[in-house]
């Protein structure tokens, strides 16, 4: 199951936060408490560098509590302000407030030595999509506050909000995608309804719930899907005798031989159980996996199975550090990048007029080439796992070139169809 995509509203959100942040002396990032390592952005470190910074774990009243107060101190302990709210309480905004001032100390102090009293903090939220961000401006802002408006000349179309104890809050907050080439990460996010689940497998996503369940809250799913329904039924017995004997044929559809069972994989088993014990069956009668995992994924997002966190505080350094590589080799990338945009500009200046009449005989040899192989190996190629661009410029070559057509022709169909 590999996802990862970048599409163009990712980068424009990006694009967005990066200016953003330059008015701004702090940043609350949010992070959703059942994952909260998960969903952080590792670019965040980047672009808040010499800026305050909070973290809000939100959901905290869908987390497993335990999970929560160890994540926030690990937050702590690394240095970093944390404190879990539900964001849709108010009280949330009081509580923030405090760590706010705290974030902005620095600031104030700054100001102070430069002989400026009494200019708010800025302050703006960030996180991922749907992890409150919205939420926490509407409860943290309250009826107290006051939008001030555009600032002519300084903030020119920006919103702030106005709060008391001198913060202004960025009313637009900075949208981060999560990054989640890594599989388990994009399993976490999906299960918190943080990235779009049709991207991944559902039965895959779903047993990987249960085996992580089993292993981290043993018993809440037998609770919830199997005794809760047996519970039902033993009140239910003698009034409706007749649906309890359907559901005891349900049931007993899943594993009438426990050797069948034996030879499953033991969290897609369970799911089975699940699907015959909400009665989610096929026309045959026979366990429907995919509806029980689209419902068992639901309730994990909405919190019906009960609090529990899908991150682990015994991984928090492993996947920190997993953070810290991806940053460093992003940051060397773009300074490889940045060289070898130099170089290149360097040795434009250089090589002036020589440089223009090179290009063009290179152009010359170029088509020369590329006819000459198009009947050749790169139509070849074009078949099998080319780019849309590769195959267009072989075709319109090709065509050209009588000796290349037949195959090129081939070979559209081939890319074609691989696309399709
Ligand atoms: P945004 O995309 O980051 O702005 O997220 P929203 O503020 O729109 O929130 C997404 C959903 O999560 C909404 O349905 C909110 O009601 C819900 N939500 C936000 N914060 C919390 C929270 O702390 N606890 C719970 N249970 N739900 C929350």
């Amino acid at each position: 199951m590999d996802v990862q995509w970048y599409p163009g509203h990712m980068t424009k959100a990006r694009r967005m936060m990066e200016e953003n942040i330059r008015l701004v002396d702090l940043v609350i990032e949010l992070v959703d408490a059942r994952i909260p390592l998960s969903s952080r952005n590792p670019d965040i470190d980047a672009l808040c560098t010499g800026k305050g910074r909070v973290v809000l774990l939100c959901k905290a009243d869908l987390a497993d509590p335990a999970k929560t107060e160890e994540f926030t101190e690990y937050f702590r302990g690394r240095g970093i302000l944390a404190v879990a709210v539900d964001a849709r309480e108010r009280k949330a905004g009081e509580v923030v407030r405090r760590y706010i001032q705290e974030a902005g100390r620095e600031k104030i102090a700054r100001d102070r030595a430069r002989g400026i009293v009494g200019r708010p903090l800025r302050a703006m939220v960030a996180g991922i999509p749907n992890v409150g961000k919205s939420t926490f401006i509407n409860s943290f802002a309250g009826r107290a506050s006051t939008k001030t408006g555009n600032k002519p000349g300084v903030t020119r179309g920006k919103q702030w909000i106005r709060l008391g104890g001198d913060v202004e809050l960025l009313d637009t907050p900075g949208i981060l995608w999560p990054k989640f080439d890594n599989q388990v990460i994009g399993m976490r996010l999906a299960l918190v309804g943080a990235i779009r689940d049709e991207v991944l497998d559902k039965q895959e996503l779903a047993v990987w719930l249960i085996d992580y369940l089993e292993q981290e809250y043993p018993g809440v799913l037998q609770q919830k899907y199997l005794q809760e329904k047996a519970a039902q039924e033993e009140l239910q017995e003698g009034e409706a005798a007749d649906s309890s004997d359907q559901e005891e044929d349900a049931e007993g559809t899943v594993f009438s031989d426990p050797e069948e069972e034996a030879m499953l994989p033991p969290g897609y088993a369970l799911l089975l159980k699940i699907a015959a014990a909400r009665r989610l069956l096929m026309k045959g009668g026979e366990p429907d996996a995919d509806r029980a995992a689209s419902m068992l994924i639901d309730d994990c997002k909405n919190g019906r199975i009960g609090r529990i966190s899908l991150d682990r505080p015994q991984d928090a350094l492993k996947m920190e550090e997993e953070r810290q590589a991806y940053t460093s080799a992003r940051e060397s990338e773009t300074e490889k990048e940045a060289g070898k945009k130099k170089a290149a500009a360097d040795r434009r200046k250089k090589s002036g007029e020589a440089y223009s009449d090179h290009s063009r005989k290179n152009t010359g040899n170029t088509a020369g080439k590329t006819g000459g192989r198009t009947g050749g190996k790169t139509i070849g190629r074009t078949g099998g796992k080319t780019t849309g661009r590769n195959s267009g410029n072989a075709f319109g070559k090709s065509s050209g070139k009588s000796a290349g057509r037949g195959r090129g022709t081939k070979g559209r169909n081939d890319a074609g169809s691989r696309r399709r």
